[in-house]
């Protein structure tokens, strides 16, 4: 049987078209003010990215760019966008320069305008089962599996960060999926990889999931973003893996493209949980 290529674009397409008919027919004007701090070139992608994708669907998307700025002042003017009406969201750009300590950062920013949806608030919302505002690339996982129809299957996640494996565990979870999570101290990976129908992996080592560690019956989620002589490739040996399993994500092309569109989709939520609350 050929390989199912598991693709994003559509998915991300498909989903801003349904935020753009959610503000046209509610009359929102959702906006979100993104903070960067220096220069770092996949910082400022990723801040493009939803300015490109805000202007389609509707979302006022402004960046404030900081070549540096005391902890204090940063604090200070988080505060001013927290009390702001006009700013339905705010996220910090990351990676941040040395120093500064993003998930300090993010504590102040209050949970309704929180679109990484990386605070502790939003975190422990996840862990209760009781989700809000969810993290962009768990999601755009699950959006993956929900929109290719695999539901309910088993999981072997190899990430424990805050950002990937962490939230995604827990929302799998809520969502009746069986989960196990690997990382760097688990003994034979390969032995959990094999036993789950989906393998995701976010590593960040090119070539790190290979034909010994699935199985002609796996679905790969790769979430690695890794440069190779100035070519960006996942964590999965695709030209391999796509020989043999039964469905893969590309990258580019699987789940990077759906998660700027998922920072807006929590903009437009945080927007109205605003409009019928504050
Ligand atoms: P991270 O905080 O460095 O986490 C990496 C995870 O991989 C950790 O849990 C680590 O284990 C585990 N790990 C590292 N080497 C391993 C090994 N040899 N065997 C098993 N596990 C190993 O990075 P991150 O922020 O979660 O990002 C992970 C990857 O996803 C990166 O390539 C990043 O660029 C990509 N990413 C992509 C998107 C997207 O939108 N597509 C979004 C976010 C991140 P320990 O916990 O034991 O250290």
């Amino acid at each position: 049987m050929a390989v199912k290529i598991l693709r994003g674009e559509e998915i991300a397409e498909k989903k801003a078209e349904n935020l753009h008919g959610i503000i046209e027919r509610s009359g929102l004007e959702p906006s979100l003010k993104l903070i960067q701090i220096g220069d770092n070139e996949a910082a400022s992608i990723y801040a493009r990215a939803k300015i490109r994708r805000g202007k389609k669907i509707g979302i006022a998307v402004d960046l404030e760019k900081y070549d540096d700025i005391s902890m204090k002042d940063l604090l200070k003017r988080i505060d001013d966008l927290a009390k702001d009406p006009q700013i339905n969201g705010i996220m910090i750009e990351n990676p941040l320069p040395k120093g500064f300590d993003y998930y300090e950062i993010v504590r102040n920013i209050p949970y309704y305008k929180d679109v990484d949806a990386l605070s502790p608030y939003n975190q422990g919302l996840i862990a209760l089962n009781r989700e809000f505002l969810v993290p962009a690339t768990p999601r755009a996982v699950i959006d993956i599996m929900d929109y290719y129809g695999y539901h309910e299957n088993t999981v072997t996640i190899v990430n424990r960060s805050p950002v990937v494996g962490r939230p995604l565990s827990m929302m799998l979870l809520n969502r009746n999926y069986t989960v196990s999570v690997c990382h760097s101290k688990t003994k034979d990976i390969g032995s959990m990889t094999r036993s789950s129908k989906i393998v995701v992996v976010a590593v960040g080592r090119p070539g790190f999931l290979n034909r010994e560690m699935v199985t002609p019956g796996s679905v790969v989620i790769d979430v690695g973003i890794n440069y190779v002589n100035d070519k960006v490739v996942g964590d999965a040996n695709f030209e391999d893996l796509s020989e043999y399993v039964e469905a893969i994500t590309p990258v580019p092309g699987g789940v990077g493209p759906i998660t700027a569109t998922n920072i807006l989709e929590n903009v437009v939520k945080a927007a109205e949980f605003q409009k019928n609350n504050l």
